[in-house]
Parts: structure tokens; sequence; C-alpha cells
């Protein structure tokens, strides 16, 4: 059994030590030198360009990947080749682009936050005025971490973005939404394998600061009953609507009003679902595997009653994350370390620490400061 994954960041880097377990041999067609996932990066390559990625491809038995953006002619050329591509064009389109996601989302009768399509700064006057002054506009295409996503109370506030699309010249649009009042971020994440199961992990919540994921509880406090199981339904709406494979990472808002709506999907692995790695019976990474090579599933029990996840953003100031090693590993011999092996610059993802026991007092106590051993 050989997988290729396209794309080589740190979410790529983690399926690796799953393949191993699983004696599956793992290939990764890393963007370039000196990735994350260089460890299995036995290819540097341009994953926009068809014969690189077909190249790739003729090695392995099915491709997966470690992002969202490969080009869709890219994608096609792969199943005209025959290469299983898991998950396969049509439900990436949709992770593609804001727009499509909330079309398809609301095809398919499922909650999202009120929304349009608008190509001027009249009509997003307009949306503005019918949503009580404020909204919220995204690029469809190409944002990520909260970029490309700003909260206006006029459409001059975007009138770049406007220009840009004008500029495109083929038909751009702008995605505008209501500004959802709501009470905190949670994610369902599950994994659909292609002849069918589907097997979800316990809900989730996100904090997120500056629009990126800082920390992760699972399962979400006071989730349990109602909450836990409209996410679970939507989220296997979701994959089973749109047909995704792999792991599916659905974010959610819990609005004020007591409604949970879909936020964003992610289809591969993603940061809410971390703490599974050491938190549940199967992780994400592995269970991604077992999906995309359609075995079966995983159980998602967890270990402990709580999982906190910390991201470690930025790093140090000045060396690596291994120079406060002695401190970290000492100070916190309970808390999981995952080194992604990227070099610190500020606000990136540079590694994450999951701690796991039955007071959550203490096990969120546990993850910040072990996570703060490596910030400045
Ligand atoms: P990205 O694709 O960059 O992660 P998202 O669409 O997930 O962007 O938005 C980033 C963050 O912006 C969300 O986590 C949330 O905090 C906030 N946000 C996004 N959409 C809305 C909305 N409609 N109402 C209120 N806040 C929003």
């Amino acid at each position: 059994m050989r997988v290729g994954v396209i794309g080589g960041g740190q979410l790529a880097r983690m399926m690796i030590p799953a393949a191993i377990e699983l004696g599956v041999d793992i290939r990764v067609l890393a963007e370039s030198e000196g990735m994350s996932a260089e460890i299995a990066a036995d290819r540097v390559g341009d994953y926009t360009d068809a014969a690189t990625v077909l190249d790739f491809a003729r090695e392995v038995d099915v491709i997966t990947f470690d992002h969202e953006h490969v080009p869709q002619d890219v994608l096609a050329a792969l199943v005209d080749a025959g290469v299983p591509v898991r998950p396969g064009p049509q439900p990436l389109a949709v992770a593609q682009d804001k727009i499509l996601m909330r079309e398809r989302l609301s095809e398919l009768g499922l909650p999202v936050p009120d929304w349009a399509a608008v190509r001027s700064p009249a009509d997003l006057e307009a949306f503005i005025a019918e949503h009580g002054g404020a909204a919220v506009v995204k690029t469809p295409r190409g944002g990520y971490d909260g970029k490309g996503v700003r909260v206006v109370r006029s459409a001059a506030e975007v009138s770049e973005w406007f220009a840009a699309i004008a500029e495109d010249g083929n038909d751009g649009a702008l995605l505008v939404e209501e500004l959802v009042d709501f009470r905190r971020e949670l994610a369902q994440l599950v994994a659909r394998r292609p002849s069918g199961e589907v097997s979800a992990w316990p809900i989730v919540e996100t904090l997120q600061v500056g629009g990126v994921c800082s920390e992760v509880i699972a399962p979400a406090p006071r989730s349990a009953g109602r909450i836990a199981d409209v996410a679970a339904d939507i989220a296997v709406a979701v994959a089973e609507g749109l047909g995704v494979t792999g792991v599916l990472a659905v974010e959610l808002f819990e609005t004020t009003d007591d409604r949970i709506l879909i936020n964003e999907l992610a289809m591969r692995p993603h940061n809410s679902g971390h703490w599974s790695m050491d938190g549940s019976t199967t992780g994400q990474f592995e269970q991604h595997l077992r999906a995309v090579l359609d075995l079966p599933l995983g159980g998602t029990g967890t270990h402990a009653d709580w999982s906190v996840m910390v991201n470690i953003l930025g790093g140090p100031v000045e060396g690596t994350l291994a120079e406060r090693y002695p401190l970290a590993l000492e100070g916190h011999p309970t808390v999981k370390l995952h080194n992604y092996g990227k070099s610190p610059r500020p606000g990136r993802k540079v590694g994450h620490v999951t701690a796991v026991g039955d007071d959550l007092d203490a096990v969120v106590y546990e993850a910040r400061a072990a996570a703060a051993v490596f910030q400045d």
C-alpha cells in the first residue's frame, strides 16, 4: 500500500508516523526543499504542474493532500490517468471556493450564516443595510488563517478586493455573510471511506486569536447532548452530501441564540483534530490514511475526560525549539510535544502540545504552560 501526499507541510509530516505504524509506504511531493515533511519527501516539485504530479502519482496507489490548493485541471489529469484521488476533485472544488461552498451547503439544507455573492459595492452596501449595518466579506479563494476575511461597515473597506475582481474580468464575486453573533467556535471532525463508512470524533471547542487557531478543548465543554448530536449530524451530512473521502473538518459557530452554523470546511486532517493523536484511540492522521486507503476506520473514543491542544505559534524569537527542550520536557513530563521541524517566525505554526487528563483546569494549565516555554 502506497500513499502519495501532495504538499510537504506539517499535516503531511504528521501522517508519516501513522503510516509507519500501519506499514503503509508514504511518499510526499513537497513544494520546496527543507519543508516540514522533508523526512518522507522523495520529490520536490510544483503541484500546479500536471506532468510533475502525474509522474509522482505513478509510484503510489492513492493520492491525498496536505492542503486543498491543487488546481482542478491537475486533479482531472490524475482522474483521467486512473489514479484514485481522495478527496476527489468535486468535493475539493467546494473546499477551494467559499462561494461554491455556501451554495452547496445551502442546497443540502445545512445551516450556514446568511450569505450572498456580491459583484459590486452597491450590492454589498445593500447586504450591509439589510443586516444591521455590518457584515463579513471574504475573498472566495486563497484565504487562510483569517487572511481574506474582513468585518466591514461599508463597501469602501474592501474597495481593493472589488478592484481585483474587476481586473480579473471573469465575472468574479466576493462572498458576504452576516456578522454572526457567536458564543464560541466549535469544530466537528469525521472521516469517511469511499465505501461509505463514516466515523466521528467528539465535537471540540476551538479558540482563535487574530484568525489563527490557538487552543482546542476536546470534547467541547457543555456540549453533551443536543450540540454534539447536531454537530455530528451536520458533519456526516456534509461528508456524504459532498462525497468527501478522508478526514473532514467542519468549523462551526455556536450562536448566542443557540444555533449551530457552518463556517468553514477543511477536507484533510485539521488543526482542530491534533488532540486526537494523543487523546483518542485513533488519531486523525491514522484515520485519514485508513479512510483514503478504504480500510476499516479506527475507534474514536478518548483516553481521558479531556484533551487540550495548544499551538506553538511563532516559537522562540532566537534559537530553535530544541534549545528549550530541557526546560519544557523536564517541567511538563505529561505533555506530548509535536515539533514540526519548521524555523521559528512570528505567527507561524511551528508545533503544538497536548495534555490529557480528567481535571479540565489542570489539563488546560499544563498545556498552556508547556507551550509557553517555547514562546517569548
Ligand atoms: P479562513 O479560511 O481564513 O480560516 P474563516 O472563514 O474561517 O477564514 O474565518 C476566519 C475567522 O473569522 C473565523 O474563525 C471567525 O472567527 C471569523 N468569522 C468568519 N466568518 C464570520 C462570520 N460570518 N461572522 C463572524 N465571524 C466570522
